[in-house]
């Protein structure tokens, strides 16, 4: 039955398709959407647009940036020799927030999961190992203590210690499936400087 008209059906559509949005709270924003002032609306509109156009993943470490390389890759005060493998941006962004990490990152992008069919092709793993033709002391794991992060830390390890690189993975005292994002700075700094060798 067609309650609403097709624009606002083919917008509930849209909006239930993201991440974490269900087909209530689909609703609930079209409707709010269409009570909001017409210049409000274009603003919104403008910015997604806007953001999509002008960010894009560093060419070194694949975070998302609006520059060709990020700040942390072109800060010549940052220790390049040291780096560190997140899962996404935003657990690069929980470890920048502690102000006590002078390496730099690699943004994997995802995990490996078998049971999602996402393997090692389909993450920045490559661009990694690529990463290691230059001088590289150590490659810290950070990825999830999840089943996902941990078989992605052991692959690492696989891929990069033949080359004769350190490679650590950070203490767990992270909470098992715990999303880095969440964990308070004390705990994250503890989890970096309890690192062990894999
Ligand atoms: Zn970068």
């Amino acid at each position: 039955m067609n309650l609403y008209s097709g624009y606002m059906n083919k917008l509930i559509d849209e909006l239930s398709a993201l991440p974490g949005i269900g087909s209530k709270s689909a609703q609930r924003l079209a409707f709010h959407l269409m009570n909001m002032p017409k210049d409000r609306v274009m603003r919104l509109a403008d910015t997604i647009v806007q953001a999509k156009e002008h960010v894009r993943y560093c060419k070194t470490c694949f975070t998302l940036t609006d520059q060709e390389q990020c700040p942390i890759c072109s800060n010549e005060k940052r220790n390049h020799e040291v780096i560190m493998v997140v899962e996404n941006t935003r657990d690069l962004a929980a470890y920048e927030k502690t102000g006590k990490y002078e390496g730099v990152y690699h943004v994997l992008h995802g995990a490996i999961s078998p049971m999602l069919g996402i393997g090692p092709n389909d993450i920045k793993l490559k661009e990694l190992l690529v990463r290691m033709e230059a001088e590289v002391e150590e490659v810290i794991v950070a990825t999830n203590s999840s089943l996902e992060g941990e078989t992605t830390a052991m692959y690492i390890s696989k891929l990069i210690k033949p080359l004769g690189v350190k490679v650590s993975r950070i203490a767990s005292g992270v909470p098992v499936g715990g999303d880095l994002e969440y964990i308070d700075e004390i705990t994250l700094l503890r989890a970096l400087e309890g690192r062990i060798e894999i």
